[in-house]
């Protein structure tokens, strides 16, 4: 039997995860415009990427910076609304380049980091908000600030100029995130700050449905990474 055509192409994969962030703050009863999708392209070449800018996703994650210079420059210069976030980890060494690159950074976890981060943004004359990284569940081997320090690199922050826009945690694998996306919306509660950068492919929905202002999604949006 003749199967009746489909009259609706299927979603592209950035609709479908704007319709999941939609609907996952729609259950926590929060505005989707409140929670930015950032697509994160790291391993990606232009020619994937272009397709997304013109779906009219305009912010995009890379952890990075040099992969980032290789392949943002000329795609900011046809596209200037784009906006460009370091998700990885950095080096203070990177500093300088990071601020001119970047216009979010969500991987300050150390004052080492933050000093020179500090001059750097002194140095360009642009301020360039940043995310503290949380080692939300005080993973031996993974990048964040120690729950406990979170109070003293704020302060610090504070003296050295340099913006916080919120914090940012990477929750362990393999181990139900929810608790640690709570935990990261406390912290941040508790120290005055407003956004929080949580979820990933995986488990954007529970990060939204969790007070998540920044999602950060790679895979869901550009397929898995060789
Ligand atoms: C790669 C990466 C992401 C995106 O991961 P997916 O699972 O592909 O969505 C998010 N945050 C950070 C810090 C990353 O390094």
């Amino acid at each position: 039997m003749d199967q009746p055509a489909t009259l609706v192409s299927p979603a592209s994969p950035l609709e479908d995860v704007r319709n999941r962030i939609a609907k996952a703050a729609a259950i926590a009863g929060r505005e989707p415009d409140q929670i930015q999708l950032i697509a994160v392209s790291k391993t990606h070449p232009a020619e994937r990427i272009a397709p997304l800018i013109a779906q009219g996703q305009y912010v995009f994650g890379e952890n990075r910076v040099q992969e980032a210079q290789s392949k943002w420059p000329e795609l900011i210069e046809a596209h200037p609304q784009v906006r460009l976030h370091l998700v990885g980890q950095l080096q203070s060494n990177k500093a300088d380049e990071a601020v001119a690159l970047f216009d979010c950074i969500h991987s300050l976890d150390r004052l080492s980091l933050l000093t020179a981060l500090g001059k750097a943004m002194e140095k360009a004359g642009r301020q360039v908000p940043c995310f503290v990284q949380v080692n939300i569940g005080e993973e031996e081997q993974k990048g964040g600030c120690p729950i406990a320090a979170l109070p003293e690199l704020l302060q610090q922050a504070r003296d050295a100029d340099v913006p916080v826009a919120g914090l940012m945690c990477v929750p362990p694998a393999a181990l139900e995130p929810a608790p640690y996306f709570a935990l990261l919306a406390k912290l941040a509660d508790e120290n005055g700050l407003r956004q929080l950068s949580m979820g990933m492919s995986d488990d954007f929905e529970t990060a939204v449905m969790l007070g998540a202002t920044h999602v950060r999604v790679g895979s869901a949006l550009f397929g898995s990474r060789s």
